[in-house]
């Protein structure tokens, strides 16, 4: 275990079982094996490793017997092993985990939670084994924050038919994803609905946003949609207003803490790895009290965020998950990558701007962590609204 993850000084990973540490090292040593040797060179030239996607299918996370070994009855791996999940991959790279968490979070849970008895029967074990990939498609171009109250994306019901029209923004691998779940406004009634969209169908126009300097590895996307037909029985049944919305974005917000934390890990490791290589001085930076503060600095807030990570995820096995602990993991999560790959940055000189000494990935990836899934600012309004009563945003 201690091979695993040395960064772990609380012994969080302690509270895992055999069947889940074995299931993590395999992962684990399939992305040191077949993907550190390139995982650079994807995120400069922003392409996808071609196997990923498969590869994370063949591991059978929603049912590999190794994550139910002595927890009869249970009927999805342990909180507490989700956390880890996303740990080692985004402990590797952040888009990668990215990529993951939009198909088997919000793409997936749109499915689960906003379809019908019918469309989960069809769906969900589809998306599971990965036959069928997924997406999540709500930001728009002019609708971020405000997006609860402002979609513009209209729906139309024309007989047993639905009209989409509008755009959506940012939308992490829709260009890859056989379903779209994407989020309309019903004209007539004004409340939002969901819609299950396939890139092939007529009016449906999807870009890859080029450019970013952040997640260059996971395309993220503008759709359009021009008059594109959805007939009644591929609208998501149970999405019938932004609380079932909602619903779908609370359950991954903790997953996004979750990747938070793994990143910062990796931020580490990578820092690690040069101040024990790089001389200055005549000896190892490692070996310079001014380094080793810095290096201890981002071990602690690394173990804030494991330690706010298991008790989120032991809260969410308790069935007493609320906003508020969500809202702060991911704020607070967020802000100490945040600091942290600075820090690493700083160390690591001017070859830390070097795509080829990892850190500088993990540096400008954290820049969309604290974006995506709510801004830090809405967050804190959040838990502002909690803390006073008094909502300061809607
Ligand atoms: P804005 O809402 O325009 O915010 C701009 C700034 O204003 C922020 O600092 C914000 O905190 C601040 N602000 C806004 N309102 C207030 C207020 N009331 N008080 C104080 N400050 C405020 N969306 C999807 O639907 N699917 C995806 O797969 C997806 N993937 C993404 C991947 C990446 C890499 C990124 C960057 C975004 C992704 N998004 C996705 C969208 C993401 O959720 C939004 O970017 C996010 O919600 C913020 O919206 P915005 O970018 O429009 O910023």
């Amino acid at each position: 275990l201690k091979a695993l993850f040395p960064e772990d000084v609380l012994n969080i990973s302690k509270q895992l079982t055999d069947g889940e540490v074995k299931f993590l090292k395999q992962l684990d040593d399939l992305l040191e094996e077949k993907y550190r040797p390139t995982i650079n060179e994807h995120w400069v030239n922003a392409t996808v490793p071609e196997d990923f996607f498969d590869d994370m299918g063949k591991l059978n996370y929603f049912q590999n017997p190794l994550l139910f070994e002595g927890r009869e009855g249970a009927k999805t791996p342990s909180q507490l092993f989700q956390f880890f999940m996303s740990y080692v991959v985004a402990r590797f790279d952040v888009s990668l985990v990215t990529l993951l968490g939009v198909h088997q979070g919000l793409g997936h849970n749109s499915f689960l939670f906003g379809g019908s008895k019918e469309q989960v029967a069809y769906y969900i074990p589809k998306l599971q084994s990965h036959e069928l990939r997924t997406c999540f498609a709500l930001t728009e171009p002019e609708h971020g924050s405000d997006v609860a109250g402002g979609l513009e994306t209209t729906a139309k019901r024309e007989g047993d038919k639905w009209i989409l029209n509008g755009e959506k923004k940012w939308i992490g691998g829709a260009n890859l994803a056989d379903v779209i779940p994407v989020y309309a406004v019903d004209v007539e009634t004004g409340k939002p609905k969901g819609f299950i969209v396939r890139p092939e169908q007529a009016g449906v126009d999807i870009e890859v946003i080029e450019n970013k300097i952040a997640l260059r590895i996971i395309p993220n996307t503008i759709i359009k949609l021009d008059n594109v037909e959805v007939e009644e029985d591929q609208r998501l049944q149970n999405i019938n207003g932004f609380k079932d919305i909602a619903k779908v974005l609370y359950s991954t917000r903790a997953g996004v803490a979750y990747m938070a934390t793994g990143a910062l890990a990796g931020a580490l490791r990578a820092t690690l790895d040069y101040v024990t290589e790089r001389k200055q001085f005549g000896k190892e930076i490692s070996k310079y009290q001014l380094i080793q503060e810095k290096l201890a600095m981002m071990q602690g807030n690394l173990a804030h965020s494991m330690s706010i990570c298991a008790q989120l995820a032991r809260m969410q096995e308790n069935g007493e998950y609320d906003e508020v602990a969500t809202s702060t993991a991911k704020m607070m999560n967020s802000l100490r990558l945040r600091e942290s790959v600075a820090m690493g940055r700083g160390i690591t000189g001017g070859n830390g701007i070097l795509a080829e000494y990892d850190i500088a990935r993990f540096f400008s990836d954290a820049e969309a962590v604290y974006t995506y899934e709510g801004t830090h600012e809405i967050n804190a309004l959040l838990i502002g609204r909690a803390l006073t009563g008094d909502s300061a945003f809607i």
